[in-house]
């Protein structure tokens, strides 16, 4: 993942999920919160077996970051 691919993403303040800049809304949690602050970037396939996914609280497969809102 390059740093210009990355930062077209920005984090979702309420789950973490990372969404194109362009989407109003988030599609995991519904949240219009969002935060261009954001550090790390994990993709979680199956969380019930992700240990990264446990520990961050992630039910949903997706792309989250590690940190929002720096
Ligand atoms: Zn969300």
């Amino acid at each position: 993942m390059s740093y210009q691919r990355a930062r077209s993403f920005k984090a979702c303040v309420n789950c973490k999920a990372l969404v194109r800049k362009e989407e109003e809304v988030c599609p995991i949690c519904g949240s219009r919160e969002f935060s261009e602050e954001w550090y790390g970037m994990v993709i979680v396939i199956n969380p019930e077996k992700s240990k990264v996914a446990k520990l961050l609280g992630i039910t949903k497969p997706g792309r989250y970051a590690l940190k929002v809102g720096v």
